[in-house]
């Protein structure tokens, strides 16, 4: 029982292949010609494999291997196939064509599984057409109804709902194809690290214990715009001034909070935004994590306190608004253990360790069991055209989760 790394290497040099944006990294969003494209590819290896397939509303494919237990909960393996633009080619691809892969070695060993294997493909995992992330995953869990897909807009002002139908979906028949607690056994993804511990660490194999939560905020600071010349330093009301104290105590508290908290302003809006006027206005963003909501907290604490400081200093006045949140996930210590002892019998070298991106596989949190496996990203780079991991990491992340799906769904495990 083994790998094939050839087959997996092609799979993700041909769906890399369905690309917008050639020489300028890979751009694949969801309901687009090029995702179009990568689906058929992968829907016609799935028919070669004999699989049950079933897509659902909103384009979420499953394709099942019924095991001798045929109304079992299945296990649950896969990614999502979109990207971000100008993105990388590994990024959710790894898990589909991975998971792919274990079925593939399961059926030509012949391998008599007990439990079904279930291969998902999410749609709109990034979040690029219509700004919410995970949007596939959370019409599959419930977490978004017909309101939320009619709610949330491309650039062109057109809907989830709207646009899953141009392309031929059936959004209204989404509540058919929920996934509900024990409806599943467990659910596994394997996916690319996107950061640097592993590759620093010099460690194939990364076992996720648990998904950072997050807060996105919008801060505003309002001053008063006037005359850059005309009017004394001591008399400004500058927002901007303002809102770079504010920048750089988020950066320095959460250098100081917990070694797991990690915030971030990336994106700010100055008004006027003219070079000689005083900024009247800036709004700009906060996005933070940590698998531990006491880190969250303190920056928050300390956010509000500079806030109210600047406003006394600088005669301003503020406000904080939440954009969006997610609760950190602690995945199924079952699973971390299985994935551990069967990496260890691999001799495969391994870290346990958190995630602080979000992934598809949070939303099963609270319906099942799940896990997570990582590979090393080189460099750390993910969601850029430079995004790469070595192909011997990827056979070992492969490998690793083939062994596990065996011992899950396999009448051995049951044996002993
Ligand atoms: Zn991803």
């Amino acid at each position: 029982m083994e790998i094939n790394i050839s087959r997996v290497k092609r799979d993700i040099e041909k769906i890399a292949e369905f690309n917008a944006t050639p020489g300028q990294g890979c751009t694949r969003f969801s309901y687009s010609p090029e995702d179009s494209k990568a689906r058929n590819y992968l829907i016609e290896e799935i028919n070669r494999l004999g699989l049950t397939t079933s897509i659902d509303g909103v384009g979420n494919i499953r394709a099942r291997l019924e095991g001798s237990m045929k109304d079992a909960p299945a296990v649950l393996i896969g990614s999502h196939i979109d990207t971000v633009l100008h993105g990388g080619i590994f990024d959710g691809v790894l898990g589909v064509v991975g998971s792919l892969e274990v079925i593939r070695v399961f059926k030509e060993n012949n391998i008599k599984n007990d439990i079904p294997i279930e291969l998902i493909i999410f749609v709109e995992e990034e979040g690029s057409n219509f700004g919410s992330t995970m949007a596939g995953s959370k019409v599959l869990t419930g977490k978004y109804g017909i309101d939320e897909i009619k709610s949330i807009k491309n650039s062109m002002g057109l809907s989830m709902y709207e646009v899953a139908k141009e392309v031929g979906f059936d959004p209204d028949s989404s509540q058919k194809y929920l996934i509900k607690t024990g409806d599943i056994m467990a659910m596994i993804e394997l996916h690319i690290e996107q950061s640097v511990v592993l590759e620093s660490e010099k460690k194939p194999i990364g076992i996720v214990e648990a998904i950072a939560g997050i807060k996105w905020f919008e801060i505003e600071i309002r001053g008063v715009p006037n005359h850059a010349g005309a009017t004394p330093m001591v008399m400004r009301n500058d927002a901007l001034v303002g809102a770079s104290e504010v920048i750089t105590t988020i950066n320095s508290k959460t250098r100081t909070a917990y070694p797991s908290t990690v915030a971030t302003v990336g994106k700010i809006i100055c008004h006027p935004n003219v070079p000689n006027v005083i900024p009247g206005k800036i709004n700009f963003t906060l996005d933070v994590r940590d698998t531990n909501p006491e880190g969250i907290r303190i920056i928050l604490n300390e956010v509000e306190k500079k806030l109210n400081e600047i406003s006394k200093k600088f005669n301003l006045s503020t406000s904080m608004k939440l954009l969006g949140e997610s609760n950190p996930i602690i995945l199924s210590n079952e699973l971390v253990n299985l994935i551990e002892e069967t990496a260890i019998e691999k001799g495969l070298p391994y870290k346990k360790m958190n995630s602080g991106a979000g992934h598809d596989a949070c939303l099963f949190g609270g319906i099942t069991n799940v896990g997570m496996i990582f590979v090393p990203s080189i460099g750390g780079r993910s969601h850029v055209p430079e995004e790469l991991t070595s192909y011997e990491d990827i056979k070992a992340g492969c490998e690793l989760l083939l062994n596990v799906v065996y011992k899950l769904t396999s009448s051995l495990t049951k044996k002993t």
